[in-house]
């Protein structure tokens, strides 16, 4: 190990940073939250951000003035000044760090993640700045700002766990079971009182055993780049995950390596696991004390029973959290290049489940026939010539463009644009695959025009029949 790593406390001390240029001021802003005492001597100081609270020297630096410092900055672009400060400060055995110049440089200045009070420290040596905020990306991503609430909680409370547990090792097991259990759940959720009593019951019933629990989490449409940090870390995290036949194999990728995977949507021969099953499965294993996910396809509260899976879970009184996910019409429309509103087109839209059926009558097609909106139509693909009737029925232009997403945002995207009185014909002759969206309105026509993502939109012209 080249370099040593340490956490210096510098509130009150005097730090003497050279130069007044922007390269000064990102050292400073970090400075000034370690409640150091700052001197900047610069003939100039130009970065806007330097104010206040430092010690302007408005002159040539000199050797003086390293007295009564307990570290010193060189952060000019004069490469021989910055030689000369690095020197001197040597000769006095000063830690001076030359900002991106290792070699001249008694201490270097990690990347860091910070979480006060848990600082995370991050150096590659100065030889590979790349991989060190690689890793800083990476930390960033697992260790979310609540981690530093929790860290707060714990110290307001170490007095009287050390009270409540004098031995050493019941003392490292209760930490242990409050940092991976439901009070670091508990802050994440910002419900800090709740976490508080948690710690509180721990102590005083020393029953170590925590509850599982559920997290309902929302995979996005398919690619993976879609789902939000908290999805991910909830997939990192899980002990058992029962999946929808929606969630693509590239999320499926991104779990704990050994977590149970037992998919739900659709078993081998093509049978769905029925929702009372995937009920009973939720409670056996979070009461065994696992952690779940239930993972969705798109968004779990927008036709995928979320709200009835939550039910469950809280008649059976299961700790549950929601980790919403880009339903499918938000992320065709943007894969496809479908806006999904347009000041000159829709003002509003609306997403309606199109499952054949019962369903299909039921739905209030006066409204939806409506012009000037966008309707986002799920599960419809058995269903498209009968919603294409429906709506030209009740008046909506035959005209009107519709758009026919398939795998969206998947690497097989494939976008049909036609017009209502095709969407007959598309059904019947052009090979439609689920999962598929169907888009109605002015707005689908722009896909031609904005679509970025896979293939080109094919055009679909209807075979007119002439009697
Ligand atoms: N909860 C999901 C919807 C489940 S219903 C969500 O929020 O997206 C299933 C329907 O969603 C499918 O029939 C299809 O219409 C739509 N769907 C889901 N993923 C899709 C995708 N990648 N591309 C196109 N449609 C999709």
């Amino acid at each position: 190990m080249r370099y040593f790593p340490l956490f210096a406390d510098l509130r009150g001390r005097r730090v003497l940073v050279v130069g007044g240029g922007e390269v000064a001021a990102r050292k400073i802003r970090l400075l000034l939250e370690s409640g150091a005492r700052i001197d900047v001597v610069a003939r100039e100081i130009t970065a806007c951000e330097i104010t206040g609270s430092v010690t302007w020297l408005a002159h040539e630096f000199e050797e003086s003035l390293l007295d009564g410092a307990t570290l010193v900055i060189a952060a000019t672009n004069d490469t021989a000044l910055n030689e000369r400060v690095s020197t001197a400060a040597r000769a006095r055995h000063l830690l001076c760090n030359v900002v991106d110049d290792a070699e001249r440089s008694g201490f270097i200045v990690p990347a860091i993640v910070d979480r006060s009070p848990l600082v995370i420290a991050i150096s590659s040596g100065g030889v590979a700045p790349v991989l060190a905020r690689l890793m800083r990306e990476r930390i960033e991503l697992l260790c979310d700002e609540s981690f530093g609430a929790l860290a707060r909680l714990l110290e307001t409370w170490r007095a009287r766990i050390k009270r409540g547990l004098p031995d050493v090792t019941a003392r490292r097991r209760f930490y242990e079971t409050v940092v991976r259990g439901r009070v670091a759940d508990l802050v994440r959720s910002q419900r800090t009182g709740a976490a508080a009593d948690e710690i509180e019951r721990l102590l005083a019933s020393n029953d170590l055993a925590q509850p599982g629990s559920v997290v309902l989490v929302g995979a996005g449409p398919g690619d993976p780049g879609l789902l939000t940090l908290n999805a991910l870390r909830a997939l990192q995290q899980a002990d058992v995950i029962l999946h929808d036949r929606l969630v693509s194999g590239e999320v499926l990728a991104l779990a704990r390596r050994d977590a149970t995977r037992i998919p739900v949507g659709k078993a081998a021969r093509g049978h769905s696991v029925p929702q009372q099953r995937i009920h009973e499965l939720m409670v056996e294993h979070a009461r065994a004390g696992q952690r779940v996910v239930r993972l969705k396809g798109g968004d779990p509260f927008v036709f995928g029973r979320g709200g009835e899976e939550l039910e469950v879970l809280a008649q059976h009184g299961i700790p549950f959290e929601v980790v919403p996910g880009i339903t499918a019409a938000l992320a065709c429309g943007a894969y496809a290049g479908v806006p999904l509103t347009h000041r000159d087109h829709a003002q509003s839209v609306r997403f309606v489940t199109a499952h054949c059926g019962d369903s299909v009558d039921s739905l209030d097609w006066q409204s939806l026939a409506r012009p000037r909106q966008t309707l986002a139509l799920y599960m419809g693909v058995a269903s498209l010539g009968l919603i294409g009737e429906r709506l030209l029925c009740h008046g909506r232009d035959p005209a009107t463009p519709v758009a026919i997403v398939e795998h969206g945002s998947r690497p097989e995207q494939r976008v049909t644009v036609a017009t209502l009185d095709a969407l007959d014909d598309v059904a019947r002759r052009g090979g439609i695959q689920t999962p598929a969206l169907l888009i109605v309105g002015e707005v689908a026509a722009l896909a031609g025009q904005l679509h970025w993502h896979g293939e080109p939109p094919r055009r679909w012209e209807p075979l007119r029949r002439v009697a």
